[in-house]
Order: C-alpha cells, then sequence, then structure tokens
C-alpha cells in the first residue's frame, strides 16, 4: 500500500513513499556501541541517529560524548551506507557536524524553545542543502514551532521537516510527554507538503507504549517515525527506559499498519458522505445547544449582578464536573474528554458572566 502525498520531492525521493524510519541510540556511547547498533538496524532504517551533545533538563546527567563521537558516526556512514543525524544546539555543534559529513541534523525541543539559538543554527547553516528536522518545542506553542521552521527558512535552507515529540506537562500523565495531537494536526494542515516525522520514544517514555502512539501517528498521515534504539537498552547511559533492541525495533515496524491517506472507490465516497452529513447535522446541533446553554449563563450572570454575588461558584462547578463525569462514563464517553469538555464550557459561561457583571 503507498500514500497518496503531497511531500516536498527530496522526502518522497528520501522515503520512496514509505514512512520514514530514523532509529539509533538516544545518546553515543562507545564507538562499538554506536557501530553494534547501526549493523542491527540498518534494514529497516534509512537514517541513524545519535545524540553526541545531550541537553539535559538538570545537571549531572550524561551529557553527551562530544565532538569524538562524529568520528564513530563517520565509521556507521562507511560501514552500512546509512545516512547520520545529530541534535545541534550552537553554531559550533554545526560546524563539527557540517565537518563530518552529517547529513540531517535536528533542533532539540529544548532549543527549538530559544529563537536565539534557532537564529544562531540558521545562521551557521547558510548555503548548505542539510536536511534539517525542528522538534517541537517543550511547550504547547505552535507558533514558536513554526518560527523555528521559518528561521531556517528564511536561511536558505529548504529540506525542512517537523518532528513532533510531545509536550511537557506538570500533571502526572501516562506518557512522559503529552501528545497534544491537535497540535501537529494543525500544523500538517498549515504545512501540507512538510514532512512531519513522529517520536514515539519521547512521547512514551516507555518502551511498551511506543507501538501504539507510532501506529496512532501513522494512522494522523504522519511521514516517518524516530525511534530510539540501542542494544541493551536497560544499560543506556540515557533514556533507557524508553529505548528499544533492534529486534523490538523490527517487530514494531512489521506490526504498523500503513494506510492510504486517500480512498476514491464510488462505494466509499458514498458511504463516506452519508456519514459526514449525520456528523454535519450533529455538529449544528451541538452548536444549537451550545448557545442555549450560553444564554441561560447570561441569564445567571445577570441574577448574580442584581443580588451581588461571586461569578465563580466552585462547589456547583465541582458537582457539575462529577455529575458530567458520571454520566460520561455511562455513556462511554472518556473522562479526560468530559474533562475538558466542560472544563472549556465552564470557562465560556465564567467569562461572559464576567463581563456582564462588569458591564456599566
Ligand atoms: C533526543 O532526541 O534524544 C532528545 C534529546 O530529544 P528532545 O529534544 O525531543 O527531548
Ligand atoms: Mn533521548
Amino acid at each position: 500500500m503507498t500514500k497518496v502525498s503531497e511531500k516536498a520531492l527530496w522526502f518522497k525521493q528520501l522515503s520512496g513513499n514509505k514512512p520514514l524510519i530514523i532509529a539509533g541510540p538516544c545518546s553515543a556511547e562507545t564507538p562499538d556501541q554506536v557501530l553494534e547498533i547501526a549493523h542491527g538496524i540498518k534494514d529497516q532504517a534509512t537514517i541513524y541517529r545519535a545524540g553526541i551533545w545531550k541537553p539535559r533538563t538538570r545537571p549531572g546527567g550524561f551529557e553527551g560524548v562530544g565532538a569524538i563521537g562524529l568520528k564513530w558516526l563517520q565509521q556507521v556512514k562507511t560501514e552500512t551506507g546509512m545516512l547520520l543525524a545529530t541534535e545541534v544546539a550552537t553554531a559550533e555543534h554545526v560546524e563539527l557536524a557540517l565537518a563530518h559529513e552529517i547529513d540531517v541534523l535536528w533542533i532539540g525541543a529544548r532549543t527549538t524553545v530559544n529563537p536565539f539559538a534557532v537564529q544562531e543554527i540558521a545562521d551557521a547553516l547558510k548555503g548548505t542543502d542539510k536536511i534539517v528536522f525542528i522538534k517541537n518545542p517543550v511547550n504547547p506553542d505552535l507558533s514558536l514551532w513554526i518560527g523555528g521552521f521559518e528561521r531556517l527558512q528564511n536561511a536558505g535552507i529548504d529540506k525542512l521537516g517537523f518532528i513532533h515529540r510531545g509536550f511537557s506537562s506538570y500533571e502526572k500523565i501516562k506518557y512522559r510527554n503529552k501528545p497534544e495531537w491537535q497540535i501537529p494536526i494543525d500544523l500538517q494542515i498549515r504545512f501540507p507538503e512538510i514532512p512531519l516525522i513522529n517520536d514515539p520514544s519521547h512521547i512514551t517514555g516507555n518502551r511498551d507504549l511506543i507501538q501504539q502512539v507510532a501506529q496512532k501517528a501513522l494512522d494522523l498521515n504522519f511521514d516517518g517515525l524516530m525511534i530510539e534504539t540501542h542494544c541493551t537498552p536497560d544499560l543506556a547511559w540515557s533514556d533507557a527506559a524508553q529505548q528499544v533492541t533492534p529486534n523490538q525495533l523490527q517487530e514494531i515496524l512489521s506490526n504498523l499498519v500503513l494506510r492510504d491517506s486517500l480512498n476514491l472507490e464510488d462505494s466509499y465516497v458514498h458511504e463516506m458522505n452519508m456519514f459526514r452529513t449525520k456528523i454535519d447535522e450533529i455538529d449544528t446541533q451541538i452548536l444549537k445547544l451550545l448557545r442555549d446553554r450560553m444564554q441561560i449563563a447570561d441569564e445567571i450572570g445577570l441574577l448574580k449582578k442584581a443580588k451581588n454575588v461571586a461569578v465563580l461558584q466552585p462547589e456547583r462547578w465541582q458537582e457539575v464536573l462529577i455529575k458530567m463525569r458520571r454520566e460520561g462514563k455511562e455513556n462511554k464517553l472518556g473522562e479526560a474528554f468530559i474533562t475538558s469538555l466542560f472544563k472549556a464550557i465552564h470557562d465560556e459561561s465564567i467569562t461572559r458572566q464576567d463581563h456582564i457583571i462588569n458591564r456599566k
């Protein structure tokens, strides 16, 4: 099955209309480790990744082997023919990577947040034809992500792609980084020709969840995967819990179901149109119900104003949320979905009532 795609030509040539696979360790550790992994994955991955300079959230962790690792990567190219990828965060990293024939550079999540750093990298890359992938910033800010892309584009780099690696959150969740799928979906709509790669390793932080996230990404039309791979993952010097062995990588890739992005058969189009008509009708009804609900919220706002009562009534809000979560459960609607839906509705009611209560 091939994917109908309007991706940039350089990318189609590289991926051959299949998902592009980037694999390799989180960090280059020793020459033998780098080579052993490369031989284990050379039939599955097009691009070999390894971090040489590792930005760590807290000091004291392993911060990468440094420039010496670039020579080990060159050996990978000599022995396997794979393209090489590493993370760069400064102009000096770029210069060293260029001097060692690194083909693909990626900008890490902690660097994309910093326009000065991204600009420095973009300036150092001027005049080269390297492939550059921009990881999403750690915070869920689409503009910052796009801004990083634009800085490279303005520097004349035209082989550009995005890597979605999820977003930090303060709450404890099942993933290391929250996927916030709506953000890469919005990005895809705005930049349909720019390849979008998913990094299920950094999203999940847990090798057991990689398969499921990788499949979801392909189901959402992502163009490739970056998966951290190590021959002895539990002994890895960084990100041990999320790395998979070359055999596990092979298993993950062979379990993936590739789907067509379009189907033009009459029966499919007909059935789909019927469903979509129903969805459109329901959406219109939802909108009308929301309008009615907001009108009542406005009435309540007027009553609170007349009696000088505070807009936020925490007990009532808790009651609504608990009731809706319970009813949601009875109707097989996910708790996280119901919570964010009713938070959004309640937020809007509060905003409207606040406006009413303060209106002169
Ligand atoms: C990495 O790819 O090893 C890495 C550090 O990723 P991120 O920037 O997504 O945290
Ligand atoms: Mn990592």
